[in-house]
């Protein structure tokens, strides 16, 4: 790294400190020698697309992760001289300790990079064999807007609005950890009908969401007064849409499916669970004396998990055979391709059978990854009366209402991810990833 390469056009910009002081600071990491390298450290992530830098300090060195569409690849190594001469700039022009590698520091900072501004948190602390620096990226303003972005195919895209801009009734959102839950909230919530009704949503501080368009936020103090009292200000404002990110106690959770259950008002929730059946276990253990009015009050639930997709440029389609399709339980004949990434071998594998290195083209866009960006993939689980009767069955066990779903054509990871690959969206092995939850 460095060397005669010119700079990345890049510039860190501290944000929780005065102008003057971050451009001083600016200023002064300019003149450290450690400054290309950070530079280039950022630059690099940012331009191969990873969303997590990750560098970890020991006595033998430093080892430098990208993430990039949730995998982790890891960099050829970096002496610690290096590595530590690029930490002490960032520490620097954060207005951090870069003497300090025990404790944790953390704090946010702005760049401007491929005609996009982006928001970075910086984050360091010590470990048992040393130090770990995270770096989180994300674009300034959010870049998914529409279900379609997400990758929600439009007649589940219409019935999943309908639920949320249904009436009398209680939506969970959910998705296993790491597999985009915020996301999935805001443009949810983006993309509900909020002009004819009144949304207020009830935030936990400090850790309240982004305010979005057209609905009210009213906070709730964790220590200062029961929970109950905050919705009950909450109530005040006479919502229509009660949005709830938690239903915080049971008194809440209670107040809540009352107000569903008589006072004609609609509540959306949120939890992170495996999959739909997971969510209604999750939400019965937690108020265990509710569990009848929350399966009474349900009328949808929806899960999401992440998936790569497949570059486009690169994925190389063949014909399924038909034991195949069978396999799948995709119907003769309604699909004639189906697609895998191409990924080249490892470069020592490169060679002819005499040992000479063999010219293999590697995809410019992803890189041989084989695939480029993500998507999601959703279960979309339909409250009607048949299934109400299972939820209040067996409401306890995601097992069993996930057999008596399936039986009554409910479809689940298994089958979503199927009909992406038959879109050409995504690989089965992708698909068989994500189903075992790997
Ligand atoms: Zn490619």
């Amino acid at each position: 790294m460095g060397g005669d390469v010119p700079l990345p056009a890049l510039e860190i910009k501290q944000m929780g400190i005065a102008r003057d002081t971050a451009q001083g600071l600016s200023i002064a990491a300019r003149q450290l020698p450690g400054y290309p390298v950070a530079l280039i450290v950022l630059a690099n992530a940012i331009a191969g697309r990873a969303d997590r830098i990750l560098m970890d300090f020991s006595a033998q060195g430093a080892v430098l992760r990208y993430r990039i569409d949730g995998v982790w690849e890891t960099l050829p190594p970096m002496d610690r001289p290096t590595a530590d001469a690029a930490l002490v700039v960032y520490k620097k022009i954060l207005g951090l300790n870069p003497a300090e590698r025990k404790a944790k520091q953390e704090t946010k900072f702005a760049t401007n990079f491929k005609d996009t501004d982006w928001v970075v948190s910086f984050m360091s602390a010590g470990v048992p064999n040393g130090e770990r620096v995270l770096f989180s990226i994300d674009t300034k303003k959010p870049t998914l807007k529409t279900l379609a972005d997400l990758g929600m195919r439009d007649p589940m895209a219409q019935s999943f609005k309908a639920m949320l801009n249904g009436n009398n009734g209680l939506v969970i959102i959910s998705a296993p950890p790491t597999h985009g839950l915020p996301t999935l909230w805001r443009v949810a919530l983006e993309n509900a009908d909020k002009f004819v009704r009144d949304f207020v949503s009830l935030e936990s501080k400090p850790d309240a969401d982004p305010e979005m368009i057209n609905i009210t936020q009213t906070f709730y103090e964790p220590d200062t007064a029961p929970p109950l009292s905050f919705f009950a200000k909450l109530l005040l404002k006479q919502p229509d849409v009660l949005v709830m990110p938690s239903l915080l106690d049971h008194d809440v959770a209670e107040s809540v499916m009352d107000q569903v259950l008589k006072q004609d008002k609609h509540a959306i929730t949120r939890m992170v669970a495996t999959d739909s059946f997971d969510a209604i276990a999750k939400l019965f253990a937690m108020y265990p004396s509710q569990s009848k009015n929350i399966a009474k009050a349900l009328t949808g639930v929806i899960n999401q998990r992440l998936i790569r997709r497949l570059c486009e440029k690169c994925k190389q389609p063949y014909q399924p055979n038909p034991q195949l399709l069978q396999k799948l339980g995709i119907p003769p004949g309604r699909v004639q391709k189906l697609y895998n990434p191409t990924i080249p071998p490892p470069p020592e594998q490169r060679v002819d059978a005499k040992g000479n290195p063999i010219e293999i083209e590697i995809c410019k866009r992803c890189n041989g990854r084989g695939y480029y960006g993500r998507m999601s993939i959703f279960e979309l689980l339909t409250v009607d009366d048949t299934m109400r009767q299972a939820i209040l069955k067996y409401g306890n066990n995601p097992d069993e209402m996930r057999k008596f779903a399936k039986q009554h054509n409910h479809l689940g990871f298994q089958e979503e991810g199927i009909l992406a690959c038959a879109l050409g969206s995504t690989s089965l092995q992708e698909v068989q990833k994500m189903v075992s939850g790997k």
